[in-house]
């Protein structure tokens, strides 16, 4: 095997040497120089994998080293060290990757032995497939642009020397494949395989880019559609993990081509007759392409987006005019530039730049992308801001249409481990969402009046029963018979009699312990489209199950995927763990709904908590800290009520309860338990302090179409009416409805 070969660049000799003998520790061939002449002689003749710049040199900075870089398209891996700041480390190391140098990342000095490492050995291309090795490796030095003319390019287009690659786009949370993003090359007769950015300057420049971008939008749709059809791709047709149908292809337009009509016009008939739907098409646009012709562009943008394609802003928070861009133009999507993603890991300047971008995005209801993904830790960087795909080496190359099939066959189980681990991440581990499934099973049983509900989660040789309520469920087999028929069924699976059903009838399940009769079962669906488990509601008698039992179902479903999806920071409060007033606003409509199909009574209790005022006969008493009241109050509430019911905290001293199907004796009661550990915790209380609260009552009518906001502001009414309720005091609901 030969050696990878790295060149330093240091004026501080210590430096080098020290860097030196970390890479040949690396197995690396290792030369040195402090003079940047030197440097270029021996990058040129020696062609090395890596080299190490400081920036700041006498004689000659870093950056000017990197320019002169650009100008010769250095395809070596660059990592850039100096004992200056981060910021401008980071600066440096953005502005070299968008001269198209390929920055391997920064160290700032003093640094680690482990962390050059990281940079040196991590990076290593034969960690990655060398058959999807795409980009030139230094060995081969590119050719220069001048050696390009535009007669050549001509004949390219004519002679088909043109082809496309393709590079997968994931699901960051899921790892499942979202799609492809379609990039140019050239086979040069004479000079090899081309990168796009030698000769798509040469192409706008000469008129040409139109009959380019048209001849990607043929080969491209050609193997696209062919790749969804199923046929193809070697994968079964009813395999719900890969579904096909949804997978987008992104293709980059130059900011020339938005002002020419017939070329879309073209691409629309092309996927009319490929049967490609508009929607699985995205357009990439640079952020500063598409100002060029404001009007023009704007234009023939949203005529575009009017007919169903989906467009991207590409290379995003490089240019000037990024926010602009974005409320200006219909955008579907906001592609981080990788200039940001590569640095992530020792930036953390990008890391903030990137969370910025995701948020921003995510406000204005954009779907988000990364690219230049490549090293685990800024996948996982970004699965935890929450940002959605991902495309970069460390997922996969560019690769030739050929390879794609391959790639994806082999990409399957690690796709499944991924979606394994993920269900791990929420399931086992949080206990919060593990408090709000049972809430909902505990809804379940409510509107069905029915002893058993249970959300299974399934992939393909597991099962998992989380959150019963009902039935023990610690005594159900791993194989449950009839999970496995629902997750396949493309509706909710009845079953009304089992021991009737020749499916189930002699099924261990059915003729012995737990003696099932009835079940039904609803799947459920990931955010990416996953089918990820199922609803089940089991019985030991027969049951019928009508029309209207389903639709509710279908809808309780729903509740439950929001949980699934739904991040325990965005809905819950962290100091009390309830519900804050976005997870308690988006759930309880449902539940309001799902309470008047039924009907069923709903009961909105409004706390406000007030301070004890003082009191000079009584100076032990004392109001609590607003922190600790409200943490205290939290426990009480949850104590007080069912674990049906809906607890949020709307506000730092306001509360809600929602209690489902509740009728006054209910309410009276929750009340009574809450009076009484009311009294209890002021008595326990050491320091004597106490929680005073105001409350308001408000009862849904399920014949009215009322909401929660009228069931809101009808409780705040009666909330200010009323007396301020100290321990010891009854509540009664008189006084409060
Ligand atoms: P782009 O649209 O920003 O495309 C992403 C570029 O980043 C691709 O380079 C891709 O190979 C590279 N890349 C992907 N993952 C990573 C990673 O993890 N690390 C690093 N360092 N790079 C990664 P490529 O294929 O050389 O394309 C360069 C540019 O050429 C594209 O940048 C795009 O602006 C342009 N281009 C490519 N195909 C077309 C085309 O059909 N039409 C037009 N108008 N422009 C194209
Ligand atoms: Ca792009
Ligand atoms: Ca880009």
């Amino acid at each position: 095997m030969i050696n990878r070969r790295l060149l330093i660049l240091d004026d501080e000799l210590l430096t080098a040497q020290t860097i030196r003998s970390i890479a040949e520790f690396a197995s690396f061939d290792v030369q040195l120089t402090t003079s940047p002449e030197e440097f270029f002689q021996i990058l040129e003749n020696w062609q090395p994998h890596f080299v190490a710049i400081d920036l700041i040199m006498p004689g000659m900075d870093g950056l000017e080293v990197m320019a002169e870089l650009a100008r010769r398209q250095c395809r070596s891996r660059i990592i850039i060290t100096s004992g200056v700041g981060n910021r401008v480390l980071d600066a440096a190391g953005r502005s070299a990757s968008e001269h198209g140098l390929n920055i391997g990342g920064v160290l700032p000095k003093p640094f680690t032995p482990a962390s050059l490492r990281a940079l040196l050995v991590d990076q290593l291309p034969e960690k990655q497939d060398p058959e999807l090795k795409s980009t030139p490796g230094p060995q081969e030095p590119m050719p220069d642009r001048s050696e390009i003319g535009i007669a050549e390019l001509h004949q390219a287009l004519l002679r088909n020397e043109l082809f496309v690659m393709y590079q997968p786009k994931i699901v960051c949370q899921s790892g499942m494949l979202a799609g492809f993003e379609a990039l140019v090359r050239w086979h040069h007769p004479r000079l090899g395989e081309l990168a796009p950015d030698l000769f798509i300057p040469l192409a706008e420049n000469n008129g040409l880019i139109d009959a380019l971008t048209n001849e990607v939008f043929r080969q491209s749709l050609d193997w696209f559609s062919e790749f969804c059809s199923d046929t193809r791709s070697g994968l079964s047709p009813d395999d719900s993990r890969q579904d096909l149908s949804r997978l987008t292809l992104s293709i980059n337009i130059s900011a020339l081509s938005l002002t020419n009509q017939e070329l879309f016009e073209g691409l629309i008939k092309l996927c009319r007759s490929k049967n490609i739907e508009p929607q699985r098409l995205i357009f990439e646009l640079t952020e500063t392409s598409a100002m060029e012709d404001p009007v023009l562009s704007l234009d023939l943008l949203t005529r575009l987006r009017m007919k169903g394609f989906r467009l991207s802003i590409d290379d995003f928070g490089t240019g000037f005019s990024s926010m602009l861009q974005l409320v200006r133009l219909p955008f579907s999507e906001v592609k981080v530039d990788k200039s940001f993603v590569i640095t992530a890991r020792d930036s953390e300047e990008s890391r903030a730049v990137i969370k910025s971008i995701v948020d921003l995005s995510h406000s204005l209801g954009l779907q988000t992308i990364a690219e230049g993904i490549e090293t685990e830790e800024s996948l996982s960087y970004l699965k935890t801001i929450g940002c959605d795909l991902a495309q970069g080496y460390f997922i996969a190359r560019p690769m030739l249409a050929e390879q794609v099939n391959a790639w994806l066959l082999h990409q399957e189980p690690v796709q499944e481990v991924q979606r394994q681990t993920g269900l791990y991440d929420v399931q086992i581990l949080d206990i919060s969402r593990e408090i709000r499934f049972r809430r909902l099973m505990r809804l379940a049983r409510r509107l069905f009046d029915i002893p058993a509900a249970v959300i299974s989660l399934v992939d393909r040789d597991h099962q998992w029963f989380k959150s019963g309520s009902g039935f023990n469920m610690q005594g159900l087999p791993d194989d449950m018979t009839f999970c496995n028929h629902a997750i396949i069924s493309d509706e909710v699976l009845i079953v009304e009699d089992a021991s009737v059903d020749q499916r189930f009838a002699r099924n261990p399940l059915v003729t012995k312990e737990p003696h099932i009769r009835f079940y039904a079962g609803c799947p459920l669906q990931a955010m990416d489209g996953n089918r990820i488990g199922l609803l089940c509601l089991i019985d030991r008698v027969a049951r019928s199950f009508s029309a209207a039992d389903i639709s509710i179902l279908s809808e309780l479903s729903r509740l439950v995927e929001y949980e699934l999806a739904a991040r325990a920071v965005d809905i819950n409060d962290p100091q009390t763990q309830l519900l804050n007033q976005q997870g308690f606003e988006i759930r309880v409509p449902i539940v309001l709904t799902l309470c008047r199909h039924r009907p069923l009574v709903c009961v909105l209790l409004l706390f406000q908590l007030e301070s004890v005022p003082d009191n000079e006969n009584d100076s032990d008493i004392q109001n609590a800290s607003p922190n600790t009241q409200a943490v205290e109050f939290a426990a009480l509430l949850q104590n007080s009520f069912r674990g049906s019911d809906f607890i949020a905290r709307l506000a730092d001293d306001r509360f809600a309860a929602l209690l489902i199907g509740a009728n006054e004796e209910h309410g009276k009661l929750a009340l009574k338990r809450l009076t009484a550990r009311l009294a209890a915790h002021a008595q326990a209380n050491a320091r004597g302090e106490r929680i005073a609260f105001r409350l308001g009552i408000s009862e849904s009518d399920p014949e009215q179409e009322e909401d929660l906001s009228f069931l809101l502001a009808r409780a705040e009414r009666r909330l200010h009416e009323s007396k301020v309720t100290y321990p010891g005091t009854e509540i009664s609901m008189e006084q409060h409805v």
